[in-house]
């Protein structure tokens, strides 16, 4: 049938083509219409990040054979002070054309498709996906969802869930402003410091015998992570799973860190 609406859609979708032709998300070169959004050569990259081995409770990039059943030494031997949950899902390291698109996604509130996919074919292979009850996304401070207009981890779980039929509940909120680009430069102790009992649940909740799974977009010392999966614990949850689309790996954290203290200690 006839529609002027859908003729007028593609006549200015054509026209908008002319002017601002499609390009990759990441490195900007010209592309297909049907192209899904990067060049080919930006998804071979994220299809070699994607895969690789990781530990399956704090999603630490080991070799295939530094793992046992699926774990890093530091989880297998439970260590003081490494943070891990009952599962993590990772899609990736937080590196080239990953991080790219991650940064595309929080700066101008697009590509939530493309991650939330990448998310959802990660989380279909994981032990645990078809166990949770609830899909919790990491709240951000509310005055800086205002200010953007959006929260990334909001976006990221609906586009993740969609396939599955699920959609996230705002379980959580933080009660208090955390410094978050600041916290880049901080020690793993000072984040948990940081972000200590700023977390809490939303009213008449009940999370007895619960299963839930934080969603976020990237994992960083697991700070923010461990004080989310921490809270719900305390409120009954029998288990804390985490769904991320990319993890910083140790040695890049480390540098960062002794880089903002070498830096904090030369003022
Ligand atoms: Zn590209
Ligand atoms: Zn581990």
């Amino acid at each position: 049938m006839f529609s002027l609406r859908a003729t007028t859609t593609g006549s200015l979708r054509s026209i908008g083509n002319i002017l601002h032709p499609p390009v990759c998300h990441v490195c900007g070169e010209l592309i297909e219409m049907q192209a899904d959004q990067l060049c080919a050569g930006c998804w071979r990259e994220i299809a070699e990040r994607v895969s690789g081995e990781r530990c399956s409770t704090c999603g630490e990039s080991r070799g295939p054979h530094l793992l046992i059943d699926k774990q890093c030494g530091a989880c297998r031997t439970k260590a003081r002070g490494h943070v891990r949950f009952d599962g993590l899902a990772c899609v990736g390291h937080y590196d080239g054309a990953l991080r790219s698109l991650i940064l595309g996604f929080k700066r101008h509130f697009v590509l939530d498709d493309i991650l939330g996919r990448l998310l959802a074919d990660r989380l279909s292979s994981s032990s645990f996906a078809d166990a949770v009850d609830l899909w919790v996304p990491v709240p951000s401070f509310w005055l800086r969802r205002v200010r953007r207009g959006f929260q990334p981890s909001m976006l990221l779980a609906r586009a993740a869930l969609r396939e599955r039929g699920r959609a996230p509940t705002p379980l959580l909120r933080l009660r208090r402003w955390v410094p978050e680009f600041h916290r880049y430069h901080l020690s793993r102790q000072a984040r948990s410091d940081a972000i200590a009992g700023a977390f809490t649940i939303a009213r008449g909740r009940d999370l007895r015998n619960k299963s839930v799974c934080l969603i976020d977009d990237v994992m960083t010392t697991g700070a923010t992570l461990a004080e989310a999966a921490r809270t719900l614990r305390a409120a009954g949850a029998a288990a804390v799973y985490v769904a991320v689309l990319a993890r910083t790996e140790s040695e890049s954290r480390e540098s960062r860190a002794e880089d903002g203290v070498s830096r904090q200690t030369r003022r």
